[in-house]
Order: structure tokens, then C-alpha cells, then sequence
């Protein structure tokens, strides 16, 4: 076998980035291929070599093996790692690399044929002496055979897509009565998915815990297991959290789930990096095997925390013909590792994914903290892709230590300008039963008050109003040119309270009413009955640094259009949306009314109330930016009422004055 010396990585994102790493550190020459919406992804500054490959949707760049292909030849490319998910478990790839002379950083070609169908792994595993749930994975699909099945094993059963995958194409069914639709259906949704409409049945578990094993394999017949993941905490069959060990592992269970592992492994004559998964259950202690997923995990990261091993090392020293470096003895686990992934996604609306731009990507320096991510301030968040901003990994010596840091790296991580699961995953942390660790997979959609993300107390609702104000206020001060020492919206008629309207979700909305005091150097906010004492202590652009009755927080702050980003350690992220300012609304519904286009100064009043004016007559002198702008009349009438004060400063939107038409 000849030796690696550069690797095409047929990937994107965290996942590129991570290979990239490996690369280095071997010195091997790192190969990145991007689409066009990846052009300014750190991945493709971090590699070697990048070459653009097409357009951003998958089919024709991540998923086109002609042009990864003809990429690798090009470049001179030993070996291809496929990263996880795209070309990562396809047979025909793999096939293909072998026959054009690329080693594929993976399992042989039969591991992943073998594991594609559910019912011939299933069939596999039992040959093997590897549990599996009890069930039917057989070729007769009749709705009479699969119905007699579910009927012997007893309801509920669970109905699988064979071709299946990330949930897709699964189904429940509690009572005879509703299988003939069940199997329609699942069929209808496996065909258009996967192109295949074949089913397994099997009982279903109602009370699982998702486990499972690392396995690692080379080519000359070793394999092992490196210790467990527990991926318990899904939604929608889908992991948000995973920890290692498993708070519910024993040596025994962990000797036995392990043998299993193995055994999988060798069934497959596995020589890569793989994972078996079993579903676990508490109440009875058994554990069946579910699949193999025949690359390298999402959450590798736990196991490569626990085990001090590099995985992306060891798959490419596996792929080029080197036996095994370690073995089962030298595998040891050392401390607790906790994964939780962060999404661009609304958790208080139903997981809905998220696309936009991250104004602001920055988290706390902490010991233990590995954060894998592929993005950075400026970031787009693109409909092409997995919505997965970040996986946030944490180490320490104790379950309860790693998590404690987890909370803390999740409260003061700042990830701003679109909605993240950031205070869900926060939520799930401080939950007592995930503590404890007696969750199963319905975790999530049981224990967990969804809504309440969407709905803050009112404090915290107030000091993030306050902070919002405050940031805008400061923008406008900082905009106006003269008179800096002054504050903004300062007028004659100073007794006036200056306010800000704010929509937070659909039930809240806020009014912060303020005056500022220069001789105390500070701020009165009056929201609903309440008043605050606040001094704003400094500002930029992105944070606010306010003192709130005795109280210092400091806020981020993004701001796009008319919605703020508002995040504090312990309020964690408020969205508020601003509602139109009150002098341009006033303006707009006040026939006549003149309004201050922008943040400017009065210089010169030419009118008087009473006066008759005639359309294009100049009113009022303002100057901004040191630039004079003249108001003046749109229309013939009569100056009733003047707001504006030679020497004032007022803000953008600020009534001027009000003409009334002659007529009436
Ligand atoms: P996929 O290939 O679509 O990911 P899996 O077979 O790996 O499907 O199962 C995904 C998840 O579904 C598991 O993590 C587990 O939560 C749940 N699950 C799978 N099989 C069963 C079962 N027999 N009983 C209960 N839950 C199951």
C-alpha cells in the first residue's frame, strides 16, 4: 500500500476543518474542494490546496463524484476522507476510488454495502450472536405478513424504512387497527426518500436509551471498540447531546455491549473507523443492536476527549495498510466528556432550522473547552446545509464538573444575529433528570418546556429593553457630529421622556419610557409601574455595559434591521423587535407635520406660528454632519405649532413643526 502523502477531504464545514487538523500534524498535504457558497469558509483558507468544485447545492459539488474525482487526480491526491454524511457511506464511491488507484479513508466497500439495509445488517448481527431487537426483517412485505408479524411480537411496533435513515421512514403503531395505514404510509415516505419501499417490524422499545460503541478495525484483522457514547438526548430521532461514559454504564454492561461491538465489527470485517449502535434498556437491562454507521461520527469528538486518541489519525493510518496501534487493553477512558451542538434552529417553534448571518461568533477561553466549528463572525448560515453552527466539547475529571463547564461556556458563548437552540441546550443542562442522568430518548419531547424559550420574566424582559435603548441611543450619539457631551434628544422641552416600543415574541411587548439627568449622570427608565436607576458605564457597537439599580451587566448586542440580539450571561438571548419610533409616526399621521430626516441641529427657525406660508418656502435651518439642510413647505398653509428650538439637538424623526392647510 502506498503511503499518504495528501488527502482531498469530500466534505465542508466543522468536519474539514477537523481532517485539516489531522492533515497538518502529519504533515500531509490537505486538499479542500468548496462550493459557491462556501468560497469564504474558513475550511478552504485552512487547507493547502482549494479548488472550487460548483454550485452550493449538494448535487452538483459535495455529491458529484465525477468532480471530486477528477479533483483528486488533478491535485495528485493519495486519498480521499469523506468526512460524514455526502459521499461518506455510498458503495459506488467507495468502488470507484478503488478502481481509479484513491484510497478511501473508510471501511472496505462490503462493511458499507452490508450495513445499507437494515434487514440484511439485522439478519448479519443475529448470525454473529450480536442482539437485536426482536422483530421481522424478512422479503415477504404483504400487508397480511407484516400485520401477522407485529401481531406475534405484540403492540406497539416499530415500522422501518430498510434503506432508512436519520429517522426517516420510521413509524409507531400501537394497535392492529392502525397498521394497514401505518405500512401505506411508511412505505409512501421510504419509496420517496430512499427509492426503495421495503419495511422491517420490530417491538418497540418504549423506554430506550441510545449507546453506542466506538469500533475501530485495520486490514489485517484486529478490531476493537473504543468505549461508549451516550446519545440518549434527541429530537426527532436526532442527537443534540452526547456524553461519554454513559452515566448508566457498568464495567459488566460495558464488557458485554462491547464484546457485542466487536463481534459486529468482525461480522463486517470492519477496517476503519465505525460505530455500532444499540439501543439500551434500563428497566430490563437489555440492549439490542440497532446499526453501524459505517464512518466517523458527529460526536467523535467525546471519545477522542475521554481516550486522549487522535480517530482521524488512526483512520488514516488504518486506510493505508498499518495494523493497529493500540489495543483493547491499551483503550482507557479518563474523566467525562460532554458534546452539546449547536444549531441555527428555533427550539421554541418547533425546531424550525434558521438561515442568516452571525454578526458576532465569540466564546470564553476555558481549560477543557475544544469547540469545532466552521464558521466565524460574518458567517452566513446557508439553506444548503445542516443548520449545525458548532460542537461545543468540554473535559473534565467528573460528570458533574464537565457539565457545570458545559453551562458556563453556554452562557457566556455569544452567537448573534440569527435565532440558535443556545438557552434550549442551556435548559437541558440545568434540568435535574438530565443531572442525574434518568432520561430515555423521549427526553426532549417530555421533559422539556419548549415554550418557556419563548417567553422571559418580566425583568428580564425590562434590562434587555433598557440595553436595546441604551445601544441605540449611544449609536445615535455617536452618529452626531457636534455637541458630542450633549445628550441626544435633548430639547427645550426636556421634561419630556423619550421612549422606545419593543415587541419580544407574540405575547410581550415593552415600552421603555427614559429621561436622562446630566447633573446626576444618569438615566431614569420608567417601564409598566416600575422605575430604574441606570447609568450606562460604555458602549460600542456590538455591547452595552450598563449599571441597572445598582446592578452591572454586560450586554451583546446584534442588531439587523429592526430587531435586537440582546445576550447576557444571565438572561441569556432576548430577540427584540422595534417598533416604529414615535416622532415619525406622529409625523406621518400629522397632516403638515415636518419631522428631522436625521440626528441634527437646529440652526435657524424662519418661520413664526401663524405665519402663512407658500409651498417651497424655507422653515427651518438644520444641520448635520456639519451639512445644512433646509426644510421647507411641501405645501401652501399656516405654521400652527413650531417643536423645534434654535441650538437644539434632536434625533432622527424628531416633529419640527406642524402647518395647517388654508382651508380650514
Ligand atoms: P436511523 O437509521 O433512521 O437513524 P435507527 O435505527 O438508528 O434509525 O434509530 C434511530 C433512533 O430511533 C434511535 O436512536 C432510537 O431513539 C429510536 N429507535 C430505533 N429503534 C427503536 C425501537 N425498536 N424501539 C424504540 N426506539 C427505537
Amino acid at each position: 500500500m502506498k503511503q499518504i502523502n495528501s488527502i482531498l477531504i469530500a466534505n465542508r464545514g466543522e468536519i474539514a476543518t477537523r481532517v485539516i487538523r489531522t492533515c497538518r500534524k502529519m504533515g500531509i498535504k490537505s486538499i479542500a474542494v468548496f462550493s459557491e457558497a462556501d468560497r469564504n469558509s474558513p475550511f478552504v483558507e485552512q487547507a493547502d490546496i482549494a479548488v472550487f468544485i460548483g454550485e452550493s447545492t449538494p448535487a452538483q459539488s459535495y455529491l458529484d463524484q465525477d468532480k471530486i474525482v477528477a479533483t483528486a487526480k488533478k491535485t495528485g491526491a493519495d486519498a480521499i476522507h469523506p468526512g460524514y454524511g455526502f459521499l461518506s457511506e455510498n458503495v459506488h464511491f467507495a468502488k470507484r476510488l478503488e478502481k481509479e488507484g484513491i484510497i478511501f479513508i473508510g471501511p472496505n466497500a462490503d462493511a458499507i454495502a452490508a450495513m445499507g439495509s437494515k434487514s440484511r445488517a439485522k439478519t448479519l448481527m443475529i448470525n454473529h450472536k450480536v442482539p437485536v431487537v426482536p422483530g421481522y426483517q424478512g422479503p415477504d412485505q404483504s400487508i397480511a405478513r407484516l400485520t401477522k408479524e407485529a401481531v406475534k411480537m405484540g403492540f406497539p411496533v416499530l415500522l422501518k424504512a430498510t434503506a432508512g435513515g436519520g429517522g426517516k421512514g420510521m413509524r409507531i403503531v400501537h394497535k392492529k387497527s392502525e397498521i394497514e395505514k401505518a405500512i401505506a404510509a411508511a412505505q409512501r415516505e421510504s419509496k420517496s426518500a430512499f427509492g426503495d419501499d421495503e419495511l422491517i417490524v420490530e417491538k418497540y422499545i418504549a423506554s430506550g436509551r441510545h449507546i453506542e460503541f466506538q469500533i475501530f478495525g485495520d486490514k489485517h484483522g484486529n478490531a476493537i471498540h473504543i468505549l461508549e457514547r451516550e446519545c440518549t438526548i434527541q429530537r426527532r430521532y436526532q442527537k443534540v447531546i452526547e456524553e461519554s461514559p454513559s452515566p448508566v454504564m457498568s464495567e459488566k454492561l460495558r464488557a458485554e455491549m462491547g464484546a457485542a461491538a466487536v463481534n459486529a465489527a468482525k461480522a463486517l470485517n470492519y477496517d476503519n473507523a465505525g460505530t455500532v449502535e444499540f439501543i439500551y434498556e434500563e428497566k430490563t437491562g437489555d440492549f439490542y443492536f440497532l446499526e453501524v454507521n459505517t464512518r466517523l461520527q458527529v460526536e467523535h469528538p467525546v471519545t477522542e476527549e475521554v481516550t486522549g486518541l487522535d480517530l482521524v489519525q488512526l483512520q488514516i493510518e488504518s486506510a493505508q495498510g498499518l495494523p493497529l496501534a493500540l489495543t483493547q487493553e491499551t483503550v482507557k477512558g479518563n474523566g467525562y466528556a460532554i458534546e452539546a451542538r449547536l444549531y441555527a434552529e428555533d427550539a421554541g417553534n418547533d425546531f424550525l432550522p434558521v438561515t442568516g448571518t452571525i454578526q458576532k461568533f465569540e466564546y470564553p477561553a476555558v481549560d477543557g473547552l475544544r469547540m469545532e466549528t466552521a464558521i466565524r463572525s460574518g458567517s452566513e448560515i446557508s439553506i444548503f446545509y445542516d443548520p449545525m453552527i458548532a460542537k461545543i466539547i468540554v473535559h473534565d475529571d467528573t460528570r458533574l464538573a464537565a457539565h457545570r463547564k458545559m453551562q458556563y461556556v453556554l452562557r457566556n458563548l455569544v452567537c448573534q444575529g440569527i435565532t440558535t437552540n443556545q438557552d434550549f441546550l442551556l435548559q437541558i443542562l440545568s434540568h435535574p433528570d438530565f443531572q442525574k442522568g434518568a432520561y430515555d430518548t423521549h427526553f426532549i419531547a417530555t421533559k422539556m418546556d419548549l415554550n418557556a424559550l419563548n417567553t422571559k420574566e418580566d425583568l428580564a424582559n425590562n434590562i434587555s429593553g433598557i440595553a436595546a435603548t441604551l445601544h441605540d441611543w449611544n449609536q445615535r450619539n455617536q452618529a452626531r457630529s457636534i455637541l458630542r457631551s450633549i445628550p441626544s434628544g435633548w430639547r427645550n422641552n426636556f421634561n419630556d421622556a423619550q421612549f422606545e416600543e419593543y415587541q419580544i415574541g407574540e405575547e410581550t411587548a415593552i415600552k421603555t419610557s427614559y429621561r436622562y439627568f446630566p447633573s446626576k449622570k444618569h438615566f431614569e427608565f420608567y417601564i409598566a409601574e416600575t422605575t430604574h436607576i441606570v447609568q450606562l458605564i460604555e458602549a460600542d457597537d456590538q455591547t452595552v455595559r450598563v449599571e441597572i439599580d445598582g446592578m452591572q451587566y454586560h450586554f451583546n448586542i446584534a442588531k439587523k434591521d429592526n430587531t435586537y440580539f440582546v445576550q447576557n450571561e444571565s438572561i441569556g438571548n432576548n430577540t427584540l423587535i422595534q417598533k416604529e419610533r414615535f416622532p415619525t409616526k406622529a409625523a406621518e399621521k400629522i397632516a403638515g407635520g415636518y419631522i428631522s430626516p436625521m440626528p441634527s441641529q437646529i440652526i435657524k427657525v424662519l418661520v413664526k406660528e401663524g405665519q402663512a406660508v407658500k409651498s417651497g418656502d424655507s422653515l427651518i435651518v438644520i444641520s448635520s454632519m456639519k451639512m445644512e439642510n433646509t426644510i421647507e413647505a411641501s405645501a401652501d398653509g399656516i405654521v400652527e405649532e413650531i417643536y423645534a428650538n434654535e441650538g437644539a439637538n434632536v434625533e432622527a424623526g424628531f416633529l419640527l413643526l406642524k402647518l395647517k392647510s388654508e382651508e380650514a
